[in-house]
């Protein structure tokens, strides 16, 4: 029961990080934080998303490119040029 909690808590902290830290302020610029809150969010996500965590900036510049170029060659995200998920770009 215990391993479902924590697999559980994991995810969801994970995904938070992922939609609040990495999505809407570092690719989208939707809102500012203090520098303090800036390395608090980049840690929480560091340490919920593991060997999954990309760096913010990088992330930015991806996801970036997958608005501007959204289902094209130049689209890092898009499933159409990929065959499967372990060759696309996070
Ligand atoms: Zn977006």
């Amino acid at each position: 029961m215990a391993i479902i909690v924590f697999l559980l808590l994991h995810w969801y902290l994970s995904l938070f990080g992922q939609t609040f830290y990495l999505h809407r302020y570092s690719a989208h610029k939707m809102f500012t934080m203090s520098k303090f809150w800036e390395k608090f969010w980049y840690m929480y996500t560091w340490i919920t998303q593991g060997t999954s965590y990309l760096n913010a900036r990088a992330y930015a510049i991806l996801h970036r490119m997958h608005h501007a170029y959204s289902d094209t060659q130049l689209d890092p995200h898009t499933p159409h040029f990929f065959k499967e998920a372990f060759t696309m770009r996070k």
